[in-house]
Protein backbone atom coordinates (compact mmCIF):
# COMPACT_ATOMS: atom_id res chain seq x y z
CA UNK A 1 0.00 0.00 0.00
CA UNK A 2 1.46 3.69 -0.39
CA UNK A 3 2.41 5.30 2.24
CA UNK A 4 0.48 7.92 2.02
CA UNK A 5 -2.71 6.29 1.81
CA UNK A 6 -1.94 4.62 5.06
CA UNK A 7 -1.19 7.57 6.75
CA UNK A 8 -4.59 8.61 5.86
CA UNK A 9 -5.55 5.19 7.58
CA UNK A 10 -4.18 5.74 10.94
CA UNK A 11 -5.09 9.59 10.64
CA UNK A 12 -8.61 8.31 10.26
CA UNK A 13 -8.35 6.20 13.17
CA UNK A 14 -7.21 9.29 15.22
CA UNK A 15 -10.16 11.38 14.20
CA UNK A 16 -12.75 8.47 14.86
CA UNK A 17 -10.79 8.10 18.37
CA UNK A 18 -11.59 11.90 19.00
CA UNK A 19 -14.85 11.84 17.80
CA UNK A 20 -15.87 8.98 19.96
CA UNK A 21 -13.66 10.09 23.43
CA UNK A 22 -15.69 14.00 23.07
CA UNK A 23 -18.97 11.71 22.70
CA UNK A 24 -18.27 9.80 25.83
CA UNK A 25 -17.16 12.95 27.36
CA UNK A 26 -20.60 13.72 26.94
CA UNK A 27 -22.40 10.79 27.59
CA UNK A 28 -21.03 8.87 30.45
CA UNK A 29 -21.73 11.63 33.39
CA UNK A 30 -25.22 11.23 31.76
CA UNK A 31 -25.10 7.67 31.95
CA UNK A 32 -23.55 8.40 35.75
CA UNK A 33 -26.16 10.14 37.19
CA UNK A 34 -28.97 7.61 35.47
CA UNK A 35 -27.12 5.00 37.64
CA UNK A 36 -27.31 6.93 40.68
CA UNK A 37 -31.25 7.94 39.94
CA UNK A 38 -31.90 4.52 39.17
CA UNK A 39 -30.43 3.03 42.28
CA UNK A 40 -31.76 5.81 44.53
CA UNK A 41 -35.30 4.47 43.00
CA UNK A 42 -34.66 1.31 43.29
CA UNK A 43 -33.86 1.91 47.16
CA UNK A 44 -36.91 4.19 47.56
CA UNK A 45 -39.08 1.06 46.49
CA UNK A 46 -37.37 -1.66 48.59
CA UNK A 47 -37.64 0.44 51.54
CA UNK A 48 -40.90 0.85 51.63
CA UNK A 49 -41.05 -2.23 54.38
CA UNK A 50 -38.48 -0.63 56.51
CA UNK A 51 -40.41 2.52 56.86
CA UNK A 52 -43.80 0.87 57.59
CA UNK A 53 -41.18 -1.01 60.24
CA UNK A 54 -40.38 1.98 61.65
CA UNK A 55 -43.43 3.82 61.37
CA UNK A 56 -45.08 0.94 63.93
CA UNK A 57 -41.71 0.28 66.34
CA UNK A 58 -43.29 4.50 67.21
CA UNK A 59 -46.78 3.94 67.48
CA UNK A 60 -45.13 1.10 69.89
CA UNK A 61 -43.26 3.01 71.33
CA UNK A 62 -46.34 5.78 72.12
CA UNK A 63 -48.70 2.96 73.18
CA UNK A 64 -46.08 1.53 75.79
CA UNK A 65 -46.03 5.09 77.30
CA UNK A 66 -49.63 5.86 77.10
CA UNK A 67 -49.77 2.22 79.25
CA UNK A 68 -47.76 3.39 82.33
CA UNK A 69 -49.53 6.61 81.80
CA UNK A 70 -52.70 4.71 82.66
CA UNK A 71 -51.32 2.25 85.17
CA UNK A 72 -49.66 5.44 87.24
CA UNK A 73 -53.24 6.96 86.77
CA UNK A 74 -55.24 3.80 88.39
CA UNK A 75 -52.35 3.67 91.46
CA UNK A 76 -53.09 7.20 92.21
CA UNK A 77 -56.58 6.56 92.05
CA UNK A 78 -56.23 3.18 94.53
CA UNK A 79 -54.00 5.59 96.70
CA UNK A 80 -56.76 8.66 96.53
CA UNK A 81 -60.05 5.82 97.76
CA UNK A 82 -58.06 5.18 100.72
CA UNK A 83 -59.06 8.80 101.67
CA UNK A 84 -61.99 9.21 100.33
CA UNK A 85 -64.75 10.24 102.90
CA UNK A 86 -68.22 9.62 101.60
CA UNK A 87 -69.73 6.47 99.41
CA UNK A 88 -70.81 8.78 96.54
CA UNK A 89 -67.03 9.71 95.89
CA UNK A 90 -65.98 6.39 96.36
CA UNK A 91 -68.40 4.65 93.90
CA UNK A 92 -67.08 7.39 91.72
CA UNK A 93 -63.44 6.52 92.24
CA UNK A 94 -64.60 3.28 91.79
CA UNK A 95 -66.19 3.57 88.38
CA UNK A 96 -63.11 5.73 87.18
CA UNK A 97 -60.55 3.02 88.26
CA UNK A 98 -62.67 0.68 86.13
CA UNK A 99 -62.59 2.68 82.95
CA UNK A 100 -58.87 3.60 83.42
CA UNK A 101 -58.71 -0.59 83.54
CA UNK A 102 -60.99 -1.16 80.67
CA UNK A 103 -58.58 1.04 78.27
CA UNK A 104 -55.38 -0.39 79.85
CA UNK A 105 -57.22 -3.57 78.17
CA UNK A 106 -57.63 -2.29 74.82
CA UNK A 107 -54.13 -0.32 74.68
CA UNK A 108 -52.51 -3.30 75.38
CA UNK A 109 -54.26 -5.59 72.86
CA UNK A 110 -53.60 -2.93 70.40
CA UNK A 111 -49.39 -3.45 71.60
CA UNK A 112 -49.28 -6.98 70.66
CA UNK A 113 -51.13 -6.44 67.32
CA UNK A 114 -48.08 -3.55 66.53
CA UNK A 115 -45.71 -6.83 67.62
CA UNK A 116 -46.64 -9.17 65.60
CA UNK A 117 -46.68 -7.02 62.63
CA UNK A 118 -43.63 -5.68 63.70
CA UNK A 119 -42.33 -9.52 63.72
CA UNK A 120 -43.55 -9.84 60.07
CA UNK A 121 -41.82 -6.65 58.42
CA UNK A 122 -38.79 -7.63 60.15
CA UNK A 123 -38.65 -11.12 58.56
CA UNK A 124 -39.47 -8.97 55.04
CA UNK A 125 -37.16 -6.19 55.86
CA UNK A 126 -34.12 -8.11 56.83
CA UNK A 127 -34.85 -10.28 53.05
CA UNK A 128 -34.87 -6.47 51.47
CA UNK A 129 -31.89 -5.47 52.84
CA UNK A 130 -30.01 -8.09 51.15
CA UNK A 131 -31.49 -7.93 48.10
CA UNK A 132 -30.73 -4.00 48.02
CA UNK A 133 -26.70 -5.06 49.53
CA UNK A 134 -26.45 -7.12 46.36
CA UNK A 135 -27.67 -4.31 44.20
CA UNK A 136 -25.71 -1.63 45.82
CA UNK A 137 -22.64 -3.75 45.24
CA UNK A 138 -23.55 -3.90 40.91
CA UNK A 139 -24.74 -0.52 41.45
CA UNK A 140 -20.62 0.44 43.09
CA UNK A 141 -19.46 -2.12 40.70
CA UNK A 142 -20.75 0.04 37.65
CA UNK A 143 -19.83 3.61 39.14
CA UNK A 144 -16.28 2.82 39.58
CA UNK A 145 -16.23 1.55 35.90
CA UNK A 146 -17.68 5.20 34.63
CA UNK A 147 -15.64 6.99 37.10
CA UNK A 148 -12.43 5.32 35.70
CA UNK A 149 -13.35 5.60 32.20
CA UNK A 150 -14.07 9.05 32.95
CA UNK A 151 -10.68 10.10 34.46
CA UNK A 152 -9.06 8.10 31.45
CA UNK A 153 -10.89 10.19 28.59
CA UNK A 154 -8.71 12.83 28.73
CA UNK A 155 -5.20 11.15 28.92
CA UNK A 156 -6.83 9.44 25.96
CA UNK A 157 -7.87 12.24 23.97
CA UNK A 158 -4.51 13.84 24.63
CA UNK A 159 -2.48 10.69 23.26
CA UNK A 160 -4.63 10.63 19.85
CA UNK A 161 -3.84 14.22 19.67
CA UNK A 162 -0.44 14.18 19.61
CA UNK A 163 -0.34 10.98 17.13
CA UNK A 164 -2.83 12.89 14.69
CA UNK A 165 -0.85 16.22 14.83
CA UNK A 166 2.58 14.05 14.05
CA UNK A 167 0.55 12.19 11.25
CA UNK A 168 -0.63 15.39 9.63
CA UNK A 169 3.25 16.78 9.48
CA UNK A 170 4.17 13.66 7.42
CA UNK A 171 1.03 13.40 4.98
CA UNK A 172 1.16 15.83 2.09
CA UNK A 173 -0.69 19.14 2.42
CA UNK A 174 -2.79 18.70 -1.05
CA UNK A 175 -4.10 15.28 0.50
CA UNK A 176 -4.74 16.49 3.94
CA UNK A 177 -7.11 19.57 2.25
CA UNK A 178 -8.88 16.60 0.68
CA UNK A 179 -9.03 14.40 3.66
CA UNK A 180 -10.23 16.44 5.33
CA UNK A 181 -13.06 18.42 3.26
CA UNK A 182 -14.10 14.55 2.48
CA UNK A 183 -14.40 13.81 6.18
CA UNK A 184 -16.08 17.33 6.60
CA UNK A 185 -18.65 15.89 4.06
CA UNK A 186 -18.80 12.29 4.96
CA UNK A 187 -20.02 12.55 8.85
CA UNK A 188 -16.10 12.31 9.93
CA UNK A 189 -15.06 9.60 7.61
CA UNK A 190 -12.68 10.47 4.65
CA UNK A 191 -11.07 7.18 3.74
CA UNK A 192 -12.66 4.13 4.21
CA UNK A 193 -11.77 0.10 3.70
CA UNK A 194 -13.87 -1.88 0.46
CA UNK A 195 -14.61 -5.60 1.50
CA UNK A 196 -16.46 -7.61 -1.22
CA UNK A 197 -16.99 -4.70 -3.55
CA UNK A 198 -18.90 -2.79 -0.57
CA UNK A 199 -17.80 0.77 0.58
CA UNK A 200 -17.80 0.25 4.05
CA UNK A 201 -18.95 3.80 4.42
CA UNK A 202 -21.51 3.90 2.22
CA UNK A 203 -21.99 0.19 2.01
CA UNK A 204 -22.94 0.33 -1.87
CA UNK A 205 -21.24 -2.24 -4.27
CA UNK A 206 -18.10 -0.50 -6.13
CA UNK A 207 -17.79 -1.47 -10.12
CA UNK A 208 -16.06 -4.72 -11.01
CA UNK A 209 -13.56 -3.27 -12.52
CA UNK A 210 -12.95 -0.48 -9.85
CA UNK A 211 -12.72 -3.03 -7.40
CA UNK A 212 -9.88 -4.98 -9.29
CA UNK A 213 -8.08 -1.63 -9.69
CA UNK A 214 -8.19 -1.10 -6.07
CA UNK A 215 -6.78 -4.37 -5.33
CA UNK A 216 -3.47 -4.09 -8.03
CA UNK A 217 -3.11 0.01 -8.75
CA UNK A 218 -1.03 2.81 -6.25
CA UNK A 219 -3.39 5.04 -7.63
CA UNK A 220 -5.83 6.88 -4.96
CA UNK A 221 -9.16 5.53 -5.34
CA UNK A 222 -12.61 7.28 -4.48
CA UNK A 223 -16.16 5.86 -4.55
CA UNK A 224 -18.09 6.09 -7.33
CA UNK A 225 -20.81 6.73 -4.55
CA UNK A 226 -20.00 8.55 -1.30
CA UNK A 227 -16.78 10.25 -3.03
CA UNK A 228 -14.76 9.25 -0.20
CA UNK A 229 -10.94 7.41 -0.53
CA UNK A 230 -11.11 3.65 -0.74
CA UNK A 231 -8.37 1.43 0.29
CA UNK A 232 -9.10 -2.63 -0.04
CA UNK A 233 -9.35 -4.80 3.48
CA UNK A 234 -9.73 -8.48 3.55
CA UNK A 235 -11.92 -9.11 6.52
CA UNK A 236 -11.07 -12.40 6.84
CA UNK A 237 -7.30 -12.19 6.36
CA UNK A 238 -6.00 -9.07 7.04
CA UNK A 239 -2.66 -10.00 6.21
CA UNK A 240 -3.62 -9.86 3.32
ZN1 LIG B 1 -18.84 4.81 -0.60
Amino acid sequence: MREDLSLLIELQECDTRLVSLLASKKNLPEKMAKLEQDFLAFRENIEQNKRKYEEIKTAHAAKEKEIKKINEGIVKAKERLLEVKNNKEYQAMLKEIETAEASLGDVETQVISLLEEMDKLAVLVKKDEEVLNQHKRQYEEEKNKIQADIASIDTDFTGWEQKRSALTNKVDSLLLAKYEKLKKRGNGIGVISVWKAVCNGCHMNIPPQLYNELQRSAELLSCPNCNRIIYFENKENPSH
